[in-house]
């Protein structure tokens, strides 16, 4: 009997934003493969004999995605119930699409599962609502992993600009200073509240704050890294408004200890 391949989104981190279903379904599974994303307490969980990391490698390369495809279909077709583990959701930006067609042309049955994603929930947990009845009615999610100096770059910052909306970009704390001089060359002003969360609902949460203007410079000084979230408008300031009552950071030796005091 060939085996069934779930697509399986498993949230920003906190173990207790895994759906109910990932949960059953990750105990249930066979082989769970995963790159680093999920993070390591919700990896730490599954069982060891059954993980298989098909993320960055030791020698510091990524395993090639068609290796993660070819894997996928050989341990389904030897009979396994696969977990595909991606973290956040899986299609926003985890090639869930890509594996979906690839799953398909090999005729291997698979389900998606749904997870909560980093785009909406790294934001909110830092107290900024993607969307606001007074700041945004519309939110766009971007790929910071463009160079926006590219002619061939399929972004166009002008245009989110002239949205008026939040824009949320995920993998994009290398190119901060591209796309945030591509939206003030656009004519955003450079006084826009700026946020970035970086390693959202995990213990080790941390949130920066600045401008369109500032915002490299505060990534700099707080020594920002991936995986982190930017999100760009005027939703972004509102986190000031609320922070004092927020519970959303899990430890208190962040940045917190010295934004708030
Ligand atoms: N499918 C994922 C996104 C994958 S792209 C999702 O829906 O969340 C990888 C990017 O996601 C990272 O570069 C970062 O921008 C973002 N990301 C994922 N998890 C995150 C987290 N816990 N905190 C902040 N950013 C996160």
């Amino acid at each position: 009997m060939t085996g069934t391949v779930y697509l399986v989104g498993s949230g920003p981190g906190d173990p207790e934003l895994l759906t109910v279903k990932a949960k059953r379904l990750i105990d249930e599974a066979d082989v769970v493969l995963h790159d680093k994303l999920p993070g390591p307490e919700i990896l730490e969980a599954i069982p060891e004999e059954k993980r298989e990391d098909v993320g960055k490698r030791a020698d510091g390369e990524w395993t090639p995605q068609e290796y993660t495809n070819r894997r996928m279909v050989e341990l389904a077709e030897d009979g396994d119930d696969v977990v595909r583990l991606k973290g956040g959701d899986p299609t926003v930006f985890g090639r869930g699409g890509e594996e979906m067609v690839h799953l398909a042309e090999n005729e291997i049955a698979f389900e998606v599962v749904p997870g909560i994603t980093s785009a909406v929930a790294g934001p909110e947990v830092a107290g900024i609502p993607v969307t606001h009845r007074g700041h945004a009615s519309s939110v766009s999610f971007v790929t910071g992993h463009e160079d926006p100096t590219k002619d061939e770059s399929a972004i166009d910052w002008g245009a989110l600009a002239d949205t008026g909306g939040t824009i949320v970009v995920l993998m994009g704390v290398g190119k901060l200073p591209d796309y945030t001089a591509a939206l003030r060359e656009s004519g955003m002003d450079p006084e826009t509240p700026v946020a970035l969360v970086e390693r959202a609902t995990r213990p080790d949460q941390r949130v920066a704050v600045g401008t369109l203007d500032t915002i490299v410079d505060v990534r700099d000084e707080e020594g920002i890294e991936p995986p982190a979230i930017t999100v760009i408008g005027d939703v972004a300031g509102e986190r000031e408004r609320v922070k004092a009552f927020l519970r959303n950071e899990r430890l208190d030796d962040g940045l917190e200890a010295t934004d708030d005091a």
